[in-house]
């Protein structure tokens, strides 16, 4: 059985004093892989943290270095001692007009630096209303695969983030997020890769009283938590739920 991970994404939230306080409440949860995903420049802050939490960041440039004002490069996290970063956040697909492509330029420029990006792909409410969930999801995942080959996708964290669940209280359900897993691993498998060793995380309104049973579906591998994770008591519920 694959190790569930189970990453928090603080988005743009927290300030040094909160940071504290939040990371003073935290204790380390055996048997699960757990990560913190937080704004750029608070990793140096998080260089100090409880043992046992993996630190990442929430986006990362799809260039290595050089004239790109505003930009952070994969070896500048790795530098920080980042594990992991989250790539094609749909909050970046639809504010930031991350496309596919983008996406993928990110993962492979992650991956290339020895970080784990967790690549995200989901469907909107529209979408899943219209039947599309499997062809969204494949389109988002295979152009993900067409740049970066077998290896590199065998190398990634993928996560299911339905659009119309993240932030809005309204957690996909258990079997729907079932179903979309099943779907994306058998296409996986399709792709020649050892699907059955990849991760896939589960996001969205993700809460302690939903986490057990999502976390129990056997093609969910942990999840990715943005609200919950910024309140102690309930990352560490979700956290011992995985
Ligand atoms: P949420 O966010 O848990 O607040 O719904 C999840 C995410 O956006 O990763």
């Amino acid at each position: 059985m694959i190790k569930k991970l189970v990453a928090g994404n603080w988005k743009m939230n927290g300030s040094l004093a909160a940071n504290e306080a939040l990371l003073a409440a935290l204790q380390p949860v055996p048997g699960v892989d757990v990560a913190l995903c937080v704004p750029y420049p608070y990793l140096a802050q998080l260089q100090r943290r409880p043992s046992g939490f993996e630190l990442g960041a929430q986006d990362v440039s799809e260039f290595a270095a050089g004239a790109y004002t505003g930009e952070v490069s994969a070896a500048m996290l790795t530098d920080f001692g980042c594990r992991y970063v989250i790539v094609g956040h749909s909050e970046r697909r639809a504010l930031f007009g991350e496309d596919d492509l983008t996406v993928a330029r990110k993962a492979s420029s992650a991956l290339s630096a020895g970080l784990v990006p967790i690549v995200c792909v989901g469907e909107t409410l529209d979408e899943r209303e219209a039947g599309e969930v499997t062809a969204v999801i494949t389109r988002q995942l295979a152009a993900v695969a067409d740049l970066l080959g077998q290896e590199g996708l065998s190398r990634l964290v993928l996560a299911y983030e339905p659009v119309w669940a993240i932030g809005s209280g309204r957690s996909a359900t258990a079997e729907q997020a079932e179903e979309a897993h099943a779907a994306m691993r058998g296409w996986l498998a399709g792709q020649g890769v050892d699907a059955g060793v990849i991760r896939i995380l589960y996001g969205g309104s993700v809460k302690p009283d939903n986490a057990a049973e999502l976390f129990a579906m056997p093609n969910v591998d942990g999840g990715l938590i943005g609200g919950a994770s910024l309140v102690a008591d309930d990352f560490m519920a979700i956290c011992r739920a995985a």
